[in-house]
Protein backbone atom coordinates (compact mmCIF):
# COMPACT_ATOMS: atom_id res chain seq x y z
CA UNK A 1 0.00 0.00 0.00
CA UNK A 2 1.13 3.51 -1.52
CA UNK A 3 2.13 5.64 2.15
CA UNK A 4 1.61 9.19 1.12
CA UNK A 5 4.46 11.10 1.84
CA UNK A 6 4.96 14.99 3.60
CA UNK A 7 7.02 16.96 0.91
CA UNK A 8 9.95 18.93 1.39
CA UNK A 9 11.56 21.61 -0.45
CA UNK A 10 14.32 20.84 -2.86
CA UNK A 11 17.49 22.84 -2.71
CA UNK A 12 21.26 22.41 -3.51
CA UNK A 13 20.97 18.74 -3.89
CA UNK A 14 19.10 18.22 -0.43
CA UNK A 15 15.41 17.51 0.57
CA UNK A 16 14.65 19.74 3.49
CA UNK A 17 11.81 21.73 5.77
CA UNK A 18 11.06 25.64 4.64
CA UNK A 19 13.42 27.76 6.72
CA UNK A 20 10.87 28.98 9.06
CA UNK A 21 8.92 25.25 9.66
CA UNK A 22 5.59 26.47 8.12
CA UNK A 23 4.10 23.69 6.12
CA UNK A 24 0.60 23.61 3.98
CA UNK A 25 -1.64 20.93 4.41
CA UNK A 26 -2.88 18.51 0.93
CA UNK A 27 -6.23 17.36 0.93
CA UNK A 28 -7.16 14.38 -1.02
CA UNK A 29 -10.45 15.57 -3.10
CA UNK A 30 -12.15 12.28 -3.37
CA UNK A 31 -12.84 12.35 0.33
CA UNK A 32 -11.80 16.17 0.97
CA UNK A 33 -9.72 15.09 4.06
CA UNK A 34 -6.10 15.76 4.73
CA UNK A 35 -3.97 13.66 3.33
CA UNK A 36 -0.33 15.01 4.32
CA UNK A 37 1.30 18.52 4.03
CA UNK A 38 4.06 20.14 1.83
CA UNK A 39 6.80 22.76 3.11
CA UNK A 40 6.42 26.51 2.55
CA UNK A 41 9.77 28.29 1.50
CA UNK A 42 10.05 31.89 2.52
CA UNK A 43 12.54 34.27 1.20
CA UNK A 44 15.68 32.90 2.13
CA UNK A 45 14.51 29.45 0.86
CA UNK A 46 14.29 30.94 -2.38
CA UNK A 47 17.74 33.25 -2.23
CA UNK A 48 19.58 29.58 -1.46
CA UNK A 49 17.76 28.02 -4.25
CA UNK A 50 18.68 31.16 -6.44
CA UNK A 51 22.35 30.63 -4.94
CA UNK A 52 22.28 27.21 -5.82
CA UNK A 53 21.03 27.51 -9.35
CA UNK A 54 23.08 30.35 -10.39
CA UNK A 55 26.29 28.30 -9.15
CA UNK A 56 25.51 25.18 -10.77
CA UNK A 57 25.08 26.83 -14.22
CA UNK A 58 28.49 27.34 -14.15
CA UNK A 59 29.35 23.73 -14.45
CA UNK A 60 26.35 22.43 -15.77
CA UNK A 61 25.73 24.32 -18.69
CA UNK A 62 30.20 23.61 -19.40
CA UNK A 63 28.96 19.64 -19.14
CA UNK A 64 28.77 17.93 -22.43
CA UNK A 65 25.46 17.49 -23.91
CA UNK A 66 26.17 13.99 -24.48
CA UNK A 67 26.58 13.16 -20.24
CA UNK A 68 23.49 15.36 -19.90
CA UNK A 69 21.60 13.31 -21.87
CA UNK A 70 22.71 10.13 -19.99
CA UNK A 71 21.80 11.28 -17.07
CA UNK A 72 18.08 12.19 -18.21
CA UNK A 73 18.04 8.49 -19.73
CA UNK A 74 18.32 7.15 -16.28
CA UNK A 75 15.48 9.34 -14.60
CA UNK A 76 13.56 8.62 -17.24
CA UNK A 77 13.98 4.62 -16.19
CA UNK A 78 13.91 5.52 -12.60
CA UNK A 79 10.28 7.05 -13.28
CA UNK A 80 9.63 3.99 -15.45
CA UNK A 81 10.55 1.56 -12.69
CA UNK A 82 8.57 4.02 -9.99
CA UNK A 83 5.42 4.73 -12.20
CA UNK A 84 2.96 2.66 -9.76
CA UNK A 85 3.89 3.99 -6.69
CA UNK A 86 4.09 7.55 -8.10
CA UNK A 87 0.47 7.03 -9.62
CA UNK A 88 -1.71 6.28 -6.53
CA UNK A 89 0.41 9.31 -5.26
CA UNK A 90 -0.94 11.56 -7.90
CA UNK A 91 -4.06 10.13 -7.27
CA UNK A 92 -4.87 10.47 -4.19
CA UNK A 93 -3.63 14.25 -4.36
CA UNK A 94 -4.97 15.01 -7.91
CA UNK A 95 -8.07 12.82 -8.00
CA UNK A 96 -7.50 11.19 -11.35
CA UNK A 97 -8.05 7.81 -11.96
CA UNK A 98 -4.76 5.98 -11.14
CA UNK A 99 -5.11 4.60 -14.82
CA UNK A 100 -4.66 8.17 -16.43
CA UNK A 101 -2.11 8.82 -13.39
CA UNK A 102 0.64 6.10 -14.43
CA UNK A 103 0.25 6.95 -18.30
CA UNK A 104 1.06 10.67 -17.53
CA UNK A 105 4.19 9.24 -15.33
CA UNK A 106 4.72 7.21 -18.28
CA UNK A 107 4.60 9.78 -20.64
CA UNK A 108 6.81 12.12 -18.55
CA UNK A 109 9.80 9.42 -19.04
CA UNK A 110 9.26 9.53 -22.86
CA UNK A 111 9.05 13.49 -22.73
CA UNK A 112 12.23 13.34 -20.71
CA UNK A 113 14.61 10.67 -23.41
CA UNK A 114 12.72 13.12 -25.95
CA UNK A 115 15.05 16.11 -24.53
CA UNK A 116 17.55 13.69 -23.96
CA UNK A 117 17.71 13.65 -27.56
CA UNK A 118 17.33 17.16 -28.59
CA UNK A 119 20.26 17.77 -25.68
CA UNK A 120 22.29 15.75 -28.69
CA UNK A 121 20.82 18.22 -31.62
CA UNK A 122 21.39 21.99 -30.53
CA UNK A 123 23.01 22.65 -33.59
CA UNK A 124 23.88 26.29 -34.52
CA UNK A 125 24.74 27.09 -37.95
CA UNK A 126 27.61 27.91 -40.69
CA UNK A 127 26.17 31.17 -42.32
CA UNK A 128 27.64 31.85 -46.05
CA UNK A 129 30.17 34.66 -45.73
CA UNK A 130 30.75 37.65 -48.07
CA UNK A 131 33.91 37.32 -48.02
CA UNK A 132 36.53 33.81 -48.50
CA UNK A 133 38.47 34.71 -44.90
CA UNK A 134 35.36 35.61 -42.97
CA UNK A 135 34.20 32.43 -40.77
CA UNK A 136 30.20 33.15 -39.76
CA UNK A 137 28.95 30.90 -37.55
CA UNK A 138 25.83 30.52 -34.54
CA UNK A 139 26.35 29.25 -31.30
CA UNK A 140 23.75 27.86 -29.16
CA UNK A 141 23.75 28.53 -25.36
CA UNK A 142 21.98 27.37 -22.16
CA UNK A 143 20.17 31.09 -21.65
CA UNK A 144 20.59 30.98 -17.59
CA UNK A 145 18.68 30.00 -14.97
CA UNK A 146 15.09 29.64 -14.99
CA UNK A 147 11.69 29.80 -13.19
CA UNK A 148 9.16 27.67 -13.91
CA UNK A 149 5.47 27.78 -12.13
CA UNK A 150 3.01 24.55 -13.56
CA UNK A 151 -0.22 23.78 -12.06
CA UNK A 152 -2.20 20.67 -10.53
CA UNK A 153 -4.32 19.17 -13.64
CA UNK A 154 -1.10 17.72 -14.79
CA UNK A 155 1.38 17.84 -11.61
CA UNK A 156 4.15 15.34 -13.55
CA UNK A 157 3.28 16.39 -17.21
CA UNK A 158 3.65 20.15 -16.45
CA UNK A 159 6.24 19.97 -14.59
CA UNK A 160 8.21 17.59 -16.87
CA UNK A 161 8.63 19.87 -20.07
CA UNK A 162 9.86 22.49 -18.90
CA UNK A 163 12.20 20.88 -16.53
CA UNK A 164 13.80 18.50 -19.12
CA UNK A 165 14.09 21.24 -21.75
CA UNK A 166 15.50 23.23 -19.44
CA UNK A 167 18.59 21.03 -18.30
CA UNK A 168 18.59 19.39 -21.78
CA UNK A 169 19.37 22.61 -22.51
CA UNK A 170 22.28 22.98 -19.97
CA UNK A 171 20.14 25.17 -18.20
CA UNK A 172 19.62 25.43 -14.52
CA UNK A 173 16.00 25.54 -12.81
CA UNK A 174 13.80 26.47 -9.83
CA UNK A 175 10.50 24.81 -10.33
CA UNK A 176 7.43 26.57 -8.16
CA UNK A 177 5.52 23.22 -7.94
CA UNK A 178 1.20 22.75 -7.06
CA UNK A 179 0.94 23.14 -3.98
CA UNK A 180 -2.39 21.04 -3.95
CA UNK A 181 -0.33 18.34 -5.46
CA UNK A 182 3.17 18.28 -4.49
CA UNK A 183 4.23 14.81 -3.65
CA UNK A 184 4.16 13.34 -7.72
CA UNK A 185 6.12 16.61 -9.19
CA UNK A 186 8.40 16.10 -5.94
CA UNK A 187 9.10 12.32 -7.20
CA UNK A 188 9.62 13.21 -10.45
CA UNK A 189 12.91 15.45 -9.44
CA UNK A 190 14.00 12.63 -6.78
CA UNK A 191 14.16 10.41 -9.86
CA UNK A 192 16.64 13.33 -11.56
CA UNK A 193 18.32 13.65 -8.19
CA UNK A 194 19.02 9.33 -7.90
CA UNK A 195 20.03 9.33 -11.53
CA UNK A 196 22.94 11.99 -10.15
CA UNK A 197 21.90 15.07 -11.60
CA UNK A 198 24.06 17.34 -9.53
CA UNK A 199 23.13 19.64 -6.59
CA UNK A 200 21.43 23.43 -7.59
CA UNK A 201 21.05 21.76 -11.22
CA UNK A 202 17.41 21.17 -10.23
CA UNK A 203 15.38 22.84 -7.20
CA UNK A 204 11.79 22.62 -6.27
CA UNK A 205 9.76 24.82 -4.05
CA UNK A 206 6.34 25.51 -2.76
CA UNK A 207 4.73 28.35 -0.96
CA UNK A 208 2.81 31.43 -2.09
CA UNK A 209 2.40 31.20 -5.53
CA UNK A 210 2.23 34.94 -6.08
CA UNK A 211 5.04 35.94 -3.39
CA UNK A 212 7.47 33.69 -5.05
CA UNK A 213 6.93 34.34 -8.86
CA UNK A 214 7.50 38.31 -8.32
CA UNK A 215 10.82 37.60 -5.98
CA UNK A 216 11.79 35.12 -8.82
CA UNK A 217 10.91 36.86 -12.01
CA UNK A 218 12.81 40.04 -11.80
CA UNK A 219 15.80 38.74 -9.90
CA UNK A 220 19.19 39.06 -11.66
CA UNK A 221 19.78 35.48 -11.37
CA UNK A 222 16.73 34.47 -13.29
CA UNK A 223 16.80 34.68 -17.10
CA UNK A 224 13.80 33.21 -18.58
CA UNK A 225 10.58 31.85 -17.39
CA UNK A 226 8.04 29.51 -17.87
CA UNK A 227 4.36 29.13 -16.74
CA UNK A 228 1.01 27.05 -17.10
CA UNK A 229 -1.88 27.97 -15.41
CA UNK A 230 -4.77 30.51 -16.14
CA UNK A 231 -4.25 33.68 -18.99
CA UNK A 232 -5.07 36.19 -16.17
CA UNK A 233 -1.92 35.15 -14.00
CA UNK A 234 -0.02 34.06 -17.42
CA UNK A 235 -0.47 38.41 -18.28
CA UNK A 236 0.42 39.36 -15.05
CA UNK A 237 3.78 37.22 -14.82
CA UNK A 238 4.38 37.84 -18.75
CA UNK A 239 4.40 41.96 -17.98
CA UNK A 240 6.54 41.05 -15.02
CA UNK A 241 8.89 38.88 -17.11
CA UNK A 242 8.77 41.65 -19.83
CA UNK A 243 9.19 44.82 -17.50
CA UNK A 244 12.53 42.38 -16.29
CA UNK A 245 13.67 41.90 -19.87
CA UNK A 246 13.23 37.80 -19.47
CA UNK A 247 12.53 35.86 -21.84
CA UNK A 248 9.01 33.77 -21.64
CA UNK A 249 7.08 30.78 -22.43
CA UNK A 250 3.31 31.01 -21.45
CA UNK A 251 1.25 27.80 -21.72
CA UNK A 252 -2.46 29.54 -20.76
CA UNK A 253 -5.94 28.70 -21.15
CA UNK A 254 -7.91 27.31 -23.77
CA UNK A 255 -11.64 27.22 -24.82
CA UNK A 256 -11.12 24.20 -27.71
CA UNK A 257 -13.75 24.33 -30.67
CA UNK A 258 -14.74 20.89 -31.95
CA UNK A 259 -15.97 20.71 -35.62
CA UNK A 260 -18.57 17.71 -36.62
CA UNK A 261 -19.09 18.17 -40.26
CA UNK A 262 -22.05 16.48 -42.04
CA UNK A 263 -19.35 13.84 -43.27
CA UNK A 264 -17.97 12.88 -40.10
CA UNK A 265 -17.51 9.43 -38.61
CA UNK A 266 -19.98 9.96 -36.21
CA UNK A 267 -19.22 6.83 -33.91
CA UNK A 268 -15.48 7.99 -34.07
CA UNK A 269 -16.28 11.46 -33.14
CA UNK A 270 -18.60 10.44 -29.90
CA UNK A 271 -16.24 7.51 -28.85
CA UNK A 272 -13.00 10.35 -28.92
CA UNK A 273 -14.72 13.57 -27.88
CA UNK A 274 -16.38 11.67 -25.10
CA UNK A 275 -13.11 10.27 -23.88
CA UNK A 276 -11.08 13.25 -24.29
CA UNK A 277 -13.88 15.70 -23.13
CA UNK A 278 -14.31 13.99 -19.42
CA UNK A 279 -10.46 13.04 -19.11
CA UNK A 280 -8.92 14.28 -15.94
CA UNK A 281 -12.51 15.80 -14.85
CA UNK A 282 -12.17 18.26 -17.88
CA UNK A 283 -9.59 20.47 -15.74
CA UNK A 284 -7.25 20.30 -18.96
CA UNK A 285 -6.08 23.26 -20.80
CA UNK A 286 -6.37 21.57 -24.33
CA UNK A 287 -10.09 19.89 -23.08
CA UNK A 288 -12.46 19.79 -26.36
CA UNK A 289 -15.52 22.12 -25.06
CA UNK A 290 -17.60 24.33 -27.81
CA UNK A 291 -18.59 21.59 -30.57
CA UNK A 292 -20.20 22.70 -33.71
CA UNK A 293 -22.06 20.10 -35.15
CA UNK A 294 -23.27 20.79 -38.52
CA UNK A 295 -27.21 20.35 -39.07
CA UNK A 296 -28.35 17.18 -40.27
CA UNK A 297 -26.47 15.25 -37.30
CA UNK A 298 -26.45 17.72 -34.45
CA UNK A 299 -29.61 15.79 -33.09
CA UNK A 300 -27.75 11.96 -33.54
CA UNK A 301 -24.72 13.69 -32.65
CA UNK A 302 -26.26 15.04 -29.31
CA UNK A 303 -28.13 11.79 -28.05
CA UNK A 304 -25.26 9.52 -28.85
CA UNK A 305 -22.65 12.48 -27.04
CA UNK A 306 -24.94 12.48 -23.97
CA UNK A 307 -25.86 8.92 -23.39
CA UNK A 308 -21.65 8.36 -23.33
CA UNK A 309 -21.08 11.29 -20.65
CA UNK A 310 -24.43 9.78 -18.43
CA UNK A 311 -22.11 6.55 -18.91
CA UNK A 312 -18.92 7.29 -17.21
CA UNK A 313 -18.13 6.17 -13.99
CA UNK A 314 -17.58 8.58 -11.69
CA UNK A 315 -15.71 7.98 -8.70
CA UNK A 316 -12.30 7.74 -6.19
CA UNK A 317 -9.98 7.70 -8.70
CA UNK A 318 -8.20 4.74 -6.49
CA UNK A 319 -11.24 2.53 -7.35
CA UNK A 320 -11.16 -0.45 -10.13
CA UNK A 321 -13.11 0.80 -13.21
CA UNK A 322 -13.47 4.32 -12.51
CA UNK A 323 -12.94 6.34 -15.64
CA UNK A 324 -13.71 10.43 -14.09
CA UNK A 325 -12.41 11.16 -10.73
CA UNK A 326 -13.66 14.56 -8.70
CA UNK A 327 -12.37 18.08 -9.50
CA UNK A 328 -8.95 18.87 -8.25
CA UNK A 329 -10.08 21.15 -5.59
CA UNK A 330 -13.18 23.20 -4.36
CA UNK A 331 -13.16 26.22 -6.50
CA UNK A 332 -14.15 24.48 -8.98
CA UNK A 333 -17.41 23.58 -8.24
CA UNK A 334 -19.19 26.97 -7.24
CA UNK A 335 -17.12 28.08 -10.38
CA UNK A 336 -19.08 25.49 -12.80
CA UNK A 337 -22.35 25.49 -10.97
CA UNK A 338 -22.10 29.07 -11.88
CA UNK A 339 -21.63 29.07 -15.67
CA UNK A 340 -23.81 25.91 -15.87
CA UNK A 341 -26.96 27.68 -14.08
CA UNK A 342 -25.70 30.72 -16.38
CA UNK A 343 -26.08 28.93 -19.32
CA UNK A 344 -29.91 27.61 -18.49
CA UNK A 345 -30.70 30.92 -18.01
CA UNK A 346 -29.86 31.97 -21.39
CA UNK A 347 -32.07 29.03 -22.84
CA UNK A 348 -29.44 26.49 -22.97
CA UNK A 349 -30.91 22.97 -23.04
CA UNK A 350 -29.35 20.47 -20.30
CA UNK A 351 -29.43 17.55 -21.21
CA UNK A 352 -27.04 15.24 -18.52
CA UNK A 353 -25.35 16.36 -15.67
CA UNK A 354 -24.82 19.73 -13.60
CA UNK A 355 -25.06 19.11 -10.68
CA UNK A 356 -22.34 18.22 -7.57
CA UNK A 357 -22.13 14.07 -6.93
CA UNK A 358 -22.55 13.60 -2.98
CA UNK A 359 -21.27 15.84 -0.18
CA UNK A 360 -18.38 13.84 0.12
CA UNK A 361 -15.40 15.04 -1.75
CA UNK A 362 -15.53 17.25 -5.01
CA UNK A 363 -17.16 15.04 -7.82
CA UNK A 364 -19.28 16.69 -10.66
CA UNK A 365 -21.60 15.33 -13.14
CA UNK A 366 -20.58 15.00 -16.77
CA UNK A 367 -22.69 17.18 -17.88
CA UNK A 368 -23.59 18.25 -21.90
CA UNK A 369 -25.09 21.38 -22.50
CA UNK A 370 -27.14 21.98 -26.02
CA UNK A 371 -28.06 24.75 -28.18
CA UNK A 372 -26.32 27.37 -25.73
CA UNK A 373 -26.68 31.15 -27.05
CA UNK A 374 -23.60 33.10 -27.37
CA UNK A 375 -23.85 35.42 -24.83
CA UNK A 376 -23.75 32.93 -22.01
CA UNK A 377 -20.35 33.03 -20.23
CA UNK A 378 -19.77 29.92 -21.04
CA UNK A 379 -19.34 30.02 -24.37
CA UNK A 380 -16.62 32.51 -24.31
CA UNK A 381 -14.90 31.74 -20.42
CA UNK A 382 -13.00 27.76 -20.16
CA UNK A 383 -15.21 26.19 -18.08
CA UNK A 384 -11.96 23.96 -16.85
CA UNK A 385 -14.52 20.89 -15.83
CA UNK A 386 -16.36 18.17 -17.35
CA UNK A 387 -18.72 20.21 -19.73
CA UNK A 388 -19.69 19.91 -22.95
CA UNK A 389 -21.40 22.91 -24.98
CA UNK A 390 -23.35 21.80 -28.18
CA UNK A 391 -24.06 23.97 -30.68
CA UNK A 392 -25.17 23.77 -34.61
CA UNK A 393 -23.93 25.12 -37.36
CA UNK A 394 -25.06 25.40 -41.34
CA UNK A 395 -22.07 26.18 -43.67
CA UNK A 396 -18.40 25.46 -43.04
CA UNK A 397 -18.19 29.82 -43.32
CA UNK A 398 -20.43 29.51 -40.24
CA UNK A 399 -18.34 27.15 -37.93
CA UNK A 400 -15.01 28.65 -38.98
CA UNK A 401 -16.19 32.45 -38.26
CA UNK A 402 -17.45 31.13 -34.08
CA UNK A 403 -14.37 28.78 -33.94
CA UNK A 404 -12.16 31.62 -33.93
CA UNK A 405 -14.96 34.30 -32.32
CA UNK A 406 -12.46 33.77 -28.93
CA UNK A 407 -9.30 35.45 -28.00
CA UNK A 408 -7.90 31.87 -27.00
CA UNK A 409 -6.06 30.05 -29.60
CA UNK A 410 -4.37 26.59 -27.74
CA UNK A 411 -6.29 23.25 -28.98
CA UNK A 412 -8.69 22.54 -31.54
CA UNK A 413 -10.69 19.14 -32.95
CA UNK A 414 -12.44 18.57 -35.89
CA UNK A 415 -14.02 15.36 -37.59
CA UNK A 416 -14.50 15.08 -41.55
CA UNK A 417 -14.66 12.54 -44.27
CA UNK A 418 -13.55 15.52 -46.89
CA UNK A 419 -10.07 16.40 -47.78
CA UNK A 420 -10.46 19.41 -48.46
CA UNK A 421 -12.72 20.29 -45.73
CA UNK A 422 -10.02 19.02 -43.10
CA UNK A 423 -7.17 21.00 -45.30
CA UNK A 424 -9.27 24.39 -44.42
CA UNK A 425 -9.63 24.01 -41.13
CA UNK A 426 -6.09 23.34 -40.74
CA UNK A 427 -5.73 26.31 -42.61
CA UNK A 428 -8.15 28.66 -40.78
CA UNK A 429 -8.75 27.43 -37.76
CA UNK A 430 -6.73 29.94 -35.10
CA UNK A 431 -5.30 27.32 -33.08
CA UNK A 432 -1.88 26.48 -32.09
CA UNK A 433 -2.73 22.55 -32.67
CA UNK A 434 -6.09 21.12 -34.07
CA UNK A 435 -6.34 17.50 -34.68
CA UNK A 436 -8.28 15.93 -37.17
CA UNK A 437 -10.20 12.64 -37.54
CA UNK A 438 -7.58 11.13 -33.96
CA UNK A 439 -6.58 12.34 -30.78
CA UNK A 440 -2.78 13.35 -31.49
CA UNK A 441 -1.58 16.17 -29.60
CA UNK A 442 0.71 16.37 -26.99
CA UNK A 443 3.16 13.49 -28.12
CA UNK A 444 6.84 14.69 -26.98
CA UNK A 445 7.93 15.27 -30.95
CA UNK A 446 5.16 17.82 -32.00
CA UNK A 447 4.81 21.11 -30.90
CA UNK A 448 2.38 22.15 -27.73
CA UNK A 449 1.40 25.93 -27.29
CA UNK A 450 -1.02 28.27 -28.36
CA UNK A 451 -1.57 31.64 -30.24
CA UNK A 452 -3.37 34.88 -29.33
CA UNK A 453 -4.77 34.53 -25.91
CA UNK A 454 -3.44 31.24 -25.10
CA UNK A 455 0.33 32.37 -25.21
CA UNK A 456 3.59 31.48 -26.79
CA UNK A 457 6.17 29.25 -27.39
CA UNK A 458 6.13 25.61 -27.51
CA UNK A 459 6.53 22.73 -25.32
CA UNK A 460 7.40 20.27 -27.51
CA UNK A 461 8.82 19.16 -30.87
CA UNK A 462 11.92 20.65 -32.04
CA UNK A 463 11.53 23.94 -31.26
CA UNK A 464 11.05 23.38 -28.06
CA UNK A 465 14.52 23.63 -26.78
CA UNK A 466 14.90 26.81 -28.36
CA UNK A 467 12.91 27.98 -25.55
CA UNK A 468 16.22 28.36 -23.45
CA UNK A 469 19.17 28.52 -25.29
CA UNK A 470 20.44 31.99 -27.06
CA UNK A 471 21.78 32.13 -30.40
CA UNK A 472 25.40 33.89 -30.62
CA UNK A 473 26.99 34.59 -33.28
CA UNK A 474 30.78 34.49 -33.96
CA UNK A 475 32.23 36.23 -37.22
CA UNK A 476 35.26 35.69 -37.31
CA UNK A 477 37.95 36.83 -40.26
CA UNK A 478 41.50 34.71 -40.54
P1 LIG B 1 -5.46 30.30 -10.84
O1 LIG B 1 -5.49 31.21 -12.00
O2 LIG B 1 -5.55 30.89 -9.47
O3 LIG B 1 -4.13 29.43 -10.84
C1 LIG B 1 -3.69 28.69 -11.96
C2 LIG B 1 -2.26 28.24 -11.65
O4 LIG B 1 -1.43 29.38 -11.58
C3 LIG B 1 -2.11 27.57 -10.28
O5 LIG B 1 -1.18 26.53 -10.42
C4 LIG B 1 -1.57 28.66 -9.37
O6 LIG B 1 -0.76 28.14 -8.35
C5 LIG B 1 -0.77 29.49 -10.32
N1 LIG B 1 -0.71 30.89 -9.95
C6 LIG B 1 -1.74 31.70 -9.64
N2 LIG B 1 -1.30 32.96 -9.40
C7 LIG B 1 0.04 32.93 -9.56
C8 LIG B 1 1.08 33.92 -9.48
N3 LIG B 1 0.80 35.20 -9.19
N4 LIG B 1 2.34 33.53 -9.71
C9 LIG B 1 2.65 32.25 -10.05
N5 LIG B 1 1.71 31.29 -10.14
C10 LIG B 1 0.43 31.62 -9.92
O7 LIG B 1 -6.63 29.28 -11.04
P2 LIG B 1 -6.98 27.89 -10.39
O8 LIG B 1 -8.26 28.02 -9.63
O9 LIG B 1 -5.84 27.23 -9.70
O10 LIG B 1 -7.25 27.11 -11.72
C11 LIG B 1 -8.34 27.43 -12.53
C12 LIG B 1 -7.95 28.13 -13.79
O11 LIG B 1 -6.58 28.02 -14.06
C13 LIG B 1 -8.67 27.49 -14.95
O12 LIG B 1 -9.74 28.30 -15.32
C14 LIG B 1 -7.64 27.40 -16.03
O13 LIG B 1 -7.82 28.43 -16.95
C15 LIG B 1 -6.34 27.65 -15.40
N6 LIG B 1 -5.46 26.49 -15.42
C16 LIG B 1 -4.87 26.21 -16.59
C17 LIG B 1 -4.03 25.12 -16.68
C18 LIG B 1 -3.39 24.76 -17.98
O14 LIG B 1 -2.99 23.63 -18.14
N7 LIG B 1 -3.22 25.71 -18.89
C19 LIG B 1 -3.82 24.34 -15.56
C20 LIG B 1 -4.42 24.66 -14.36
C21 LIG B 1 -5.24 25.77 -14.31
Amino acid sequence: MTIYPDTLLFIDGAWRPGAGGRTIPVVNPATAQPIGSVAWADRSDLDQALAAADRAFASWSAASSYDRAKLMRRAADLLRERADEISVMMTMEQGKPVSQSRLETLAGADIIDWFAGEAQRAYGQVIPSRAPDVLQITLKKPVGPVAAFTPWNFPINQVVRKLSAAIAAGCTIIVKAPEETPASPAALIRAFADAGVPAGVINLVYGVPAEISEYLIPHPVIRKISFTGSTPVGKQLAGLAGAHMKRATMELGGHAPVIVAEDADLDLAVDLMVASKFRNAGQVCVSPTRFFVQERIAHAFTDRFTAGATAIRVGNGLDAGIEMGPLANDRRIPALESLITDAVEHGARLTTGGRRIGNEGWFFEPTVLADVPLSARIMNEEPFGPVAVINRFGDLDEAITEANRLPYGLAAFAFTRSSATATRLGNEIEAGMISINHLGLALPEVPFGGIKDSGYGTEGGSEALDAYLDTRLVTRKG
